[in-house]
This record gives structure tokens, C-alpha cells and sequence, in this order.
């Protein structure tokens, strides 16, 4: 019972000050414990330099992550400069700028920073969400593993230079435009041309989601004239002297979209029209590269992305219901809000363990563009496996990560949904985008179920399902009998009645998989 009393003392600050007083990495026993199960010989580095980056992360670049998120402080684009010159400069506010140039000042993806520090940088940062700063991380990795294996000249090692340890104290940023107004996940059927021009390329035609617009590079899919192959160039934003007098490289930014999430990140459409443009790897090797290097590591990175956000949503949803009461009790003492909080660490940590336990197996096995055929029989089936988690996780992360936010935000009752109140709403937002991009579920699915079929004389379903579940697993059978009926399927790509219904169990049993995975890696963490 409760007395009238006009002057209500209630206030949040209890739980405000437990919030913003968190740090990520050192207050979390779980992330340190999955840290050290798989950085191995070096987890004292990795945790010493986790630990530095958390104490800027959780506070500081938190604090400048929510008000770049604040809707008065969206990115525009300014077409014209006060002189009538075209500059398409995009406009970010200070706060963005300020995370962006601490981020990239930290040299992620320096060579000499191990890779495990990486990851858990990575990892920590797409806490705070703040896509303006994650996307292009995300894509400058790609750039980074691609330019490692193909940058052949001085143009493409000096970007390599730029945008690994930097040049002239500057760390360069990478974006990645592949979608064309026809078709996203068709990659093939893209249009933009690539012209020979003397000893160089130009490129021409029109891409139409074009993230991270402010970047200093883009790697960009075209077609040489007359050829149906898909090529990869670099087309830096700005030649060389032309960034500080804002003219760009042969593009215009046309527009930037009015996005339900990712909202601090531009996405834009641009023409091309002759923008000079490096060919990275074999121009016939484009679609296999891109696919095997760029959208891998995409990939990896929406899954990582994915867990980090779950984390975060299910600390915050925990320390609301401890201090927050209704009925007399606080919240975490019902036994359903008990059971969802349960659930909502279950799904963070499993994807957390799935993520870093997947990228063990892909630092070992490294990547590689289409199914391939080098290697010994091991060899080839460890490539395979990793190959399909990737993709696996990535769907069923981001699809988790969707249902995992939105019943942390339940959990907060009404102030769930507001923007100012906690970070849940943009993260659920930006959980949405991280279906989509990199491959959407449906391709993704129906790409896994293709990859099987032609796997399956060399890495049968039920080793597969072996190699995901661990030979000891619980449920194994089933999951291998389901697996090997719906790989036998012809394809899905026939609309009948019996193919409608191997999608709807194809599909259920990818997030299966999935969770069988992590939770594989989960028990190898507790
Ligand atoms: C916020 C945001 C930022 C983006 N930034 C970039 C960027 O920086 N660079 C870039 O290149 N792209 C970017 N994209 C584009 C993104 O990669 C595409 O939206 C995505 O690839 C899907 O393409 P689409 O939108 O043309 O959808 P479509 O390809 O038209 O797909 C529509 C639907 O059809 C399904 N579908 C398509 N093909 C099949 C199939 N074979 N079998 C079964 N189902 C199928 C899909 O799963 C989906 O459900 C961005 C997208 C978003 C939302």
C-alpha cells in the first residue's frame, strides 16, 4: 500500500549510476573466461589491451555514441561548397568524429595487433553500436584481407599502409559497394562498367547502397566492358591531393536514404562516371573473391555484432529488473521476468562463445573464394565447415539478436521504447539492418542448402552434422536425419507444395544448427 504524496521522490538514478559506471570488458567474468578458453598462449595480451580499450569504450565513446545516435544529429550530405564547387562532403557531428578518429587511431587492423585482441576489440565496440563507426570497421577488414593477398603495386600497398597503420598519422577507412538498384543479393547481375583508359580503369554506372560514404576507400564490383565476369576494384573517394579540397574521384553522392536503423551511418546512391579505379585480384576472380573474402568477413563480423548487442541488452535488462520494483518486489523476483532474463543471458552467451569459437576455426583454416578443391581431405572439409557457420551464424545471430533486444526492451515496460531512456531501442533498430545486409536470410539459407548438395560426396551430411555438433552431442541422430532428408531435396529454388515445405524445415533447421554450435562452444567456455 502506498500513501498520497504529490511530490513523488521516484528517480532512476540508482540504476543510471550502476549503468554508466559498467565496464564492458572488466565487469564481465564471462567475456574474460571465453577470452582466455580461446585466445590461448596469448590471452594475458589480449586481456591486458581488452581492458585499456574497454575503460575509453564503456565510458567516454559510450557517452559519444548516444548523442551522434540523437536524431538532430543524423549525417546529411552538402552537394555544393559556398563557391559553387560539387564537394558531396557528408556532414557528421563532432561527436562521430571524435569516436571515429579514436577507434581508427587505436590501428585494428595494424599486422602486428594479434588477432584475438582484434576480435575482442571488435567485439566490445559493436557494444556501443554505433554503426557510423562499426560498418566501416567492418568493410575495412574486408579491404585489409583483400589488399593482403592482392595489393601487387605501389597504389594498392600504399592503401594497404593507409588504411592498416596509417600514413602521416592518418588511419584510412574502407566501405564496400556491391548492390545495384536491380538487385542486392544478385550480385552477378550488376551493371556498373569498368573502362580501360589507356593503363588504367574507370569506372561508370550507379550503385545504390553505399555505406560509410565518408570512407577514404571503397572496394566496388563492376564489369569490364564486354564481359560478364565481375571484377573488384579499389576506387579511393579522393586522388591523392584532392581530399582537402574536397573533389571527389569521379562520383557523385546523388542521395542518402532515410534508414530505419543505422541511422548514424550514411548510406548513400552514387554515380560513377570515370572514377579511377585499382583492379584488386584477378578480374575473372571477382564474384569468388568478393563472396570468399569481402561478405565472409562481413559476415563474421554481423555475427560477432550480433552477440555483442545481445550482451549488452541482456546487462542492461538484468540491472533494470534488480533495481526496479513493481508490487513490491523487484522485477527479477518474478518468476516469468526470472525466466526471461535466463533466456536472454542464455542467448548472449551462447552467441558470444559461437562467435569467438567460429573465429578460432577461421583464423585456422583462413579463407578462400568458392568451395575449392586444394588441401587434403581434412583440409577441405574444415574450409567447408567454416565457410557454412559463417553464414550460418550470420543469419541466425541477427535474427536472435532481433528477438533478444526486443525482450530486453519488454523488460523495461514502457521505457523500453523510448529512444532517450536506454540504448535498447537503436540497438534493435540496427538489429534489423544486420538481417538484411551482407546477405539476407533467404539467400543465405538456400546458398547453405546448395553448398551441401555439392559437398555431399566429399563431406556427407552426417559428418557435417558431426562436425557442428561434436561427435557426442546430444540429439545428433535427429539432426543428422533431418539434415541428410533435406539435403536430398533437389532444390529450393522450385515453387511446389513438398519444396514450401523443405524451405519451412530447411530454414528452421539452419538456426538449429546454429544453436547447436554455439552451445557446443558455450560448454568449452564454462
Ligand atoms: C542499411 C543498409 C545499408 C547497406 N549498405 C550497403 C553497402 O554499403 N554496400 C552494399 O553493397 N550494399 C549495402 N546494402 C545492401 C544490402 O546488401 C542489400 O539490401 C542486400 O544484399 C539485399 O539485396 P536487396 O535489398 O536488393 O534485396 P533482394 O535481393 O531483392 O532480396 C529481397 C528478398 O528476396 C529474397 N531472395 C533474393 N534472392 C533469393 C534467392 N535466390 N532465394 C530465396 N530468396 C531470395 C531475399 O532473401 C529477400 O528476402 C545495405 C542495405 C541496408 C539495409
Amino acid at each position: 500500500m502506498s500513501f498520497p504524496d504529490p511530490s513523488n521522490p521516484y528517480s532512476f538514478d540508482d540504476f543510471l549510476s550502476w549503468r554508466d559506471g559498467v565496464d564492458y570488458y572488466a565487469d564481465d567474468a564471462f567475456l574474460q573466461e571465453v577470452v582466455r578458453t580461446y585466445a590461448g598462449a596469448g590471452a594475458d595480451a589480449v586481456d591486458a589491451r581488452a581492458r585499456d580499450f574497454s575503460k575509453k569504450l564503456s565510458f567516454r565513446w559510450r557517452q559519444l555514441s548516444e548523442v551522434a545516435a540523437m536524431p538532430e544529429n543524423r549525417p546529411s550530405v552538402m552537394h555544393y561548397d559556398g563557391h559553387g564547387h560539387r564537394i558531396d562532403r557528408i556532414v557528421r557531428p563532432m561527436e562521430t568524429l571524435e569516436l571515429e578518429r579514436g577507434v581508427f587511431d587505436e590501428r585494428i587492423f595494424s599486422p602486428s595487433l594479434e588477432p584475438w585482441a582484434r576480435l575482442t576489440m571488435i567485439y566490445l565496440l559493436n557494444q556501443n553500436g554505433e554503426s557510423c563507426v562499426t560498418c566501416p570497421i567492418a568493410c575495412t577488414e574486408g579491404m585489409v584481407a583483400l589488399l593482403e593477398r592482392f595489393a601487387d603495386n605501389d597504389e594498392l600497398r600504399r592503401v594497404y599502409a593507409h588504411i592498416t597503420d596509417g600514413l602521416d598519422g592518418h588511419v584510412g577507412i574502407g566501405a564496400q559497394y556491391l548492390s545495384e538498384i536491380q538487385g542486392g543479393s544478385d550480385v552477378p547481375a550488376n551493371l556498373v562498367e569498368a573502362r580501360r583508359d589507356g593503363a588504367q580503369w574507370r569506372i561508370y554506372g550507379k550503385k545504390f547502397f553505399c555505406s560509410a560514404t565518408h570512407a577514404d576507400y571503397a572496394v566496388v564490383t563492376a564489369k569490364p566492358t564486354g564481359s560478364e565476369q565481375l571484377g573488384i576494384f579499389l576506387v579511393p573517394s579522393w586522388l591523392p591531393g584532392d581530399k582537402a579540397l574536397e573533389r571527389r574521384n569521379g562520383f557523385t553522392i546523388d542521395r542518402i536514404k532515410w534508414k530505419m536503423g543505422t541511422s548514424e551511418l550514411t548510406t548513400a546512391e552514387l554515380t560513377f562516371d570515370g572514377a579511377l579505379a585499382y583492379p584488386v585480384g584477378p578480374l575473372d576472380r571477382g564474384l569468388a573473391n568478393v563472396v570468399g573474402i569481402v561478405l565472409t568477413l562481413s559476415r563474421l563480423n554481423v555475427g560477432i555484432s550480433a552477440a555483442a548487442s545481445m550482451a549488452r541488452a541482456a546487462r542492461e535488462a538484468r540491472g533494470y529488473a534488480k533495481f526496479r520494483t513493481a508490487f513490491g518486489q523487484p522485477l527479477e523476483r518474478f518468476p516469468m521476468v526470472h525466466a526471461q532474463l535466463q533466456s536472454l543471458d542464455h542467448f548472449a552467451r551462447r552467441s558470444t562463445a559461437g562467435a569467438f569459437g567460429l573465429y578460432a576455426r577461421t583464423l585456422s583454416s583462413g579463407l578462400q573464394g568458392g568451395l575449392g578443391t586444394e588441401g587434403t581431405l581434412d583440409e577441405r572439409r574444415e574450409r567447408f565447415l567454416v565457410r557454412e557457420l559463417i553464414m550460418l551464424q550470420k543469419l541466425a545471430a541477427a535474427w536472435d539478436a532481433t528477438d533478444v533486444v526486443r525482450s530486453a526492451m519488454s523488460i523495461f515496460g514502457g521505457h523500453g521504447v523510448m529512444e532517450d531512456f536506454s540504448v535498447l531501442p537503436r540497438l534493435y533498430r540496427d538489429a534489423a539492418v544486420n538481417e538484411l545486409w551482407e546477405g539476407p536470410r533467404n539467400v543465405l539459407v538456400s546458398q547453405i542448402h546448395r553448398d551441401m548438395q555439392r559437398a555431399a560426396q566429399w563431406f556427407p551430411p552426417a559428418e557435417f552434422a558431426k562436425a557442428v555438433a561434436g561427435p557426442d552431442a546430444d540429439g545428433l541422430s535427429d539432426l543428422t536425419h533431418e539434415l541428410e532428408t533435406l539435403v536430398t531435396h533437389p532444390s529450393l529454388q522450385t515453387l511446389d507444395a513438398q519444396t514450401v515445405e523443405v524451405c519451412v524445415r530447411w530454414d528452421a533447421l539452419c538456426q538449429r544448427l546454429v544453436h547447436v554450435w554455439q552451445d557446443r562452444c558455450l560448454g568449452e567456455c564454462t
